[in-house]
């Protein structure tokens, strides 16, 4: 028998489990054993060591190697030897470099692998998509990715769009009754969902029947591409300088060499300098630092709870000017409570907090027993029929499962004797057309004990008002005339001024049979009342929104809710400033976009939208020349999520559709972890300028100071190998401690980045040529008052220079640190730089003093009293230009 021709007995006896408790975790094991991973398997990755030998395709270490052959060959084995060693631990550096890169890059979109809701040991809970097996109950609603091919079991309204599949673009409607039919296509599979594809419309339950390779799509797998990791912008542009800095230090060290045989040098020796200056000053690595400064940044974000989707965003979050968000759970907590009810021109108040039932109900101060209060008791009992969510009591602790605003209709029901019992008891649920927020309401129809059935309505009081025809009074119902609708305005805007988000119910009695359409269930309704409830602002919001401001960074609301809430909760926020404008979305459809895009600057509140307003709104401030970034959550939020120059998801709320479309996934649903990311972005691109600026600077030192050396007709200031060696030792690892350098004190009250600045700007081009311009000259001066003193003895003027060069760049990393100057920061802060600083001190001390090394590296010991002269001339780079900005500032 097929899957589709079965009826739930066959299809559970097939599957072996149990649609109360689904399966347990020792038969989840046995079956993932049998069945493997639900994943599709990808395509062959490059071996570890084809990555190793990568390392040495670059064309100047070739010719470096093929030099050093030769010199082997002619008799100079201990420097052929060390050289190899060096390109070889150079090598080995790059390939953990690299490997590291690659992996943090392969954490991440693990990170973002999508979840799924399963039925396990008889409770629900979330589990990574590719632990599903055969068997497993799975349930999903409007959003939601299907993680593996299911049999469906349950649906409410199901659609599913299956375009990944079918290549059909429309969604199928989807239910769960079983169908005889030989030969169907997958398209025609109407109780059936398949892995991939995407639920645009209600929710359901199914079996899995089948995973990874054994999935419809794992057939079609071949033809899939994978996605590949997009190079960030930052990482072109400084692709493209690397192949313009390979250029440049390629001249400049056939400079070098001309000079050198001009001035009397033998053409071996220079040739060898000059290939050791060339594979010293091409900043290979630089490629590989940037993507490991990437990702460990990434992985500090996460830590403060961001999840980075795609790279590129790292660095557009630092250019960020306007952060659109949602309001409810991202700048509130959305933890609901209802404290008013109004209907028929009476207020009661409702104590309690959370969704815990205990509390009761009062009226001008004095409590009241809420049966002698039918109207109330309608709009309550309502709340509650009307309604997806439950609440699950576990050791005493009231926990939600499903929507907060319903759970707090559902508690405040509670409250008043409607238990989950009593409701269960004397109604019947007979068909839902659940929440959406484009329609910002819900309805149901609903059956008492004696067979009446009618449809119950709650949503947006203003959409309600619209869709009812009659009000309730007195237990009758009497038509919406203008005093009522003024009447109930009124309320609205009274509970709406109070921040109190506002839902209202409505009822009409159908006939039994009747055939409702959603159209015809939710117009012609009768008006019952109004609830308020609190959702308390996140308290660490209001601090997060100004410390934007001081960056430079607007914050916009968007909001489903009422104006006047949206108002009064963005005032509580400290968002909205004086003259700022609140916009509706009424306002918002007569506008065009040209109309929008002139006046969006002073609108801070975006109320009553629907999401697909939210892509007009990015599209207003990206014509006026923002970076900006949206939050979203729901399947109609995915264009502007897609639009936005970054798009944020919610973690917990959001659904897998707004994940996809995002760069970026908020962990917690929280404001404030946007703008930790930001500082994180903004940190991350100014980490990766303090280490360009650093190599960059150190490179030009190396060349100037061979360059100098070889126009003044001197001998060469450093052997190759040494030259060699501070390419590896002094340049890495301090550069690699760079990039996990701490932000500058002033990194957020800095205006946002322009995205079109260049990798130079902001004086960094002019810092890397003084910089390495006054190392060289250093070096160099150290190196002639030496040799100078004794001619005979040029290994020691050379070990001189050596250390000199070290010592300046050394020194150089600190300054490095900041936009401003060396004393703006503490030199302690960053214990990577310390260790690497220090270790490269050590380094630098064994090769001198040694004595086994010595003729590797032709060093000779230094004298204590030179040592003066060395530290004097290698802080002179730094400290020279650092204090006359300093002189300058004042
Ligand atoms: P955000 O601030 O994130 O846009 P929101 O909750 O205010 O969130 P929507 O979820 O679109 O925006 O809700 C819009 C309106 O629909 C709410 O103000 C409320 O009146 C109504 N509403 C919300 N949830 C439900 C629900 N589960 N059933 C019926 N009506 C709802």
């Amino acid at each position: 028998m097929k899957w589709h021709e079965m009826g739930q007995t066959e299809l559970l006896n097939v599957t072996k489990t149990s649609i109360e408790k689904g399966l347990t975790e020792k038969e989840v094991k046995k079956r993932l054993e049998r069945h493997g991973a639900n994943e599709l398997l990808e395509g062959e990755k490059t071996s570890a060591l084809a990555l190793f030998f990568s390392q040495f395709k670059d064309f100047m270490v070739l010719v470096l190697l093929a030099a050093t052959l030769v010199s082997g060959f002619l008799g100079e084995y201990i420097d052929a030897i060390a050289i190899i060693a060096i390109i070889f631990v150079n090598g080995i550096l790059g390939f953990f470099q690299e490997r590291k890169a690659e992996k943090s890059l392969q954490a991440l979109k693990e990170l973002s692998a999508p979840q799924v809701t399963a039925l396990r040991d008889g409770s629900w809970v979330k589990i990574p998509s590719k632990e599903l097996v055969p068997g497993d109950v799975v349930r999903f609603s409007s959003g939601d990715r299907i993680g593996a091919d299911l049999r469906l079991i349950e649906t409410k309204s199901l659609e599913i769009e299956e375009s990944a599949l079918t290549g059909e673009s429309l969604p199928v409607s989807k239910q769960s009754e079983r169908f005889q039919a030989s030969d169907v296509s997958l398209g025609d599979l109407k109780n059936m969902a398949f892995m991939g594809t995407l639920v645009t419309r209600g929710s359901g339950i199914g079996i899995v029947i089948g995973t990874g390779m054994n999935s419809a799509m794992g057939k079609i797998a071949d033809m899939l591409e994978s996605a590949g990791n997009a190079a960030t912008p930052l990482q072109r542009r400084l692709e493209e300088l690397g192949k313009i800095l390979i250029v440049a230090a390629l001249l400049l060290t056939l400079l070098v060499v001309v000079a050198g045989v001009v001035r009397g040098h033998d053409l071996y020796s220079m040739f060898l300098a000059g290939v050791s200056l060339a594979v010293a000053a091409i900043p290979e690595g630089l490629p590989a630092i940037v993507t490991v400064a990437l990702s460990l940044g990434v992985q500090r974000m996460i830590r403060q709870k961001s999840i980075v989707r795609k790279l590129p965003a790292v660095e557009t979050l630092g250019c960020a000017s306007i952060i659109c968000s949602d309001k409810t759970g991202t700048m509130t907590q959305n933890k609901m409570t209802v404290t008013h009810v109004w209907s028929e021109g009476k207020t009661w108040n409702v104590s309690g907090i959370g969704y815990d039932p205990q509390g009761s109900f009062s009226m001008n101060g004095r409590d009241i027993q809420v049966k002698n209060h039918k109207s109330l008791q309608q709009v309550l009992l309502f709340g509650a029929l009307c309604n997806s969510s439950s609440i699950i009591e576990e050791d005493g602790e009231f926990r939600l499962d499903g929507d907060p605003t319903e759970g707090a209709l559902l508690t405040a029901a509670k409250k008043a004797g409607f238990t989950d019992r009593y409701v269960g008891e004397h109604f019947k649920i007979v068909e839902e057309f659940p929440f959406d927020s484009a329609r910002k309401m819900m309805s149901v129809v609903a059956e008492d004990a004696s067979g009446k059935r009618f449809v119950i309505a709650k949503g947006a009081p203003d959409v309600l008002m619209k869709r009812s025809s009659a009000v309730y009074k007195e237990g009758r119902r009497e038509p919406f005339s203008k005093e009522r609708l003024a009447e109930t305005n009124t309320a609205l805007e009274m509970l709406a001024s109070q921040a109190l988000r506002t839902i209202a119910v409505a009822y009409k009695p159908v006939k039994e049979s009747a055939n409702l359409s959603i159209e015809k269930a939710e117009s012609d309704l009768t008006f019952i009342g109004l609830m308020g409830m609190i959702d308390p602002p996140r308290p660490e919001v209001k601090q997060a929104i100004k410390e934007c401001r001081d960056a430079g960074i607007k914050t916009v609301m968007i909001t489903g809710d009422h104006v006047t809430t949206a108002q009064a909760i963005a005032k509580q926020l400290g968002l909205l400033p004086r003259g700022g404008k609140v916009m509706d979305g009424q306002t918002l459809n007569e506008l065009t976009q040209e109309e929008l895009t002139e006046i969006v600057e002073d609108v801070y509140v975006f109320a009553r939208v629907s999401p697909e307003h939210k892509l007009k709104i990015v599209t207003a401030y990206q014509e006026n020349g923002h970076v900006v970034a949206m939050t979203g959550d729901g399947v109609n939020d995915a264009p502007a999520i897609k639009q936005a120059d970054i798009g944020i998801a919610m973690g917990i709320t959001g659904t897998d559709v707004a994940k996809e479309a995002s760069s970026l996934i908020l962990v917690d649903d929280n404001f404030a972890t946007i703008k930790s990311a930001i500082k994180e972005g903004r940190n991350i691109y100014e980490n990766i300028r303090k280490f360009i600026r650093y190599l960059l600077a150190s490179n030009v030192g190396e060349i100037l100071v061979m360059l100098f050396a070889m126009m003044l007709a001197l001998p060469l200031p450093l052997v190759p190998i040494q030259i060699l060696w501070v390419n590896l030792v002094t340049d890495g690892l301090p550069a690699m401690a760079l990039g996990m350098d701490q932000p500058e004190g002033d990194v957020m009250r800095r205006k946002p980045r322009h995205p079109k600045e260049g990798v130079f700007a902001r004086g960094l081009g002019w810092k890397v040529v003084s910089r390495g311009f006054l190392i060289g000259a250093a070096t160099l001066a150290a190196f002639m008052f030496i040799y100078h003193r004794n001619p005979d003895a040029l290994a020691y003027a050379q070990t001189v220079a050596f250390a000199t060069l070290v010592l300046a760049q050394l020194i150089h990393v600190f300054d490095c640190r900041s936009e401003r100057s060396i004393f703006e920061r503490n030199p302690f802060e960053n214990v990577y730089l310390l260790g690497a600083v220090l270790s490269s001190i050590v380094l630098m001390l064994v090769v001198i003093y040694y004595p086994p090394l010595q003729p590797i590296f032709h060093t000779v010991p230094i004298l204590m009293a030179d040592w003066l002269l060395i530290i004097g001339m290698s802080a002179i780079p730094t400290f020279l230009l650092a204090g006359s900005l300093l002189t300058r500032k004042k």
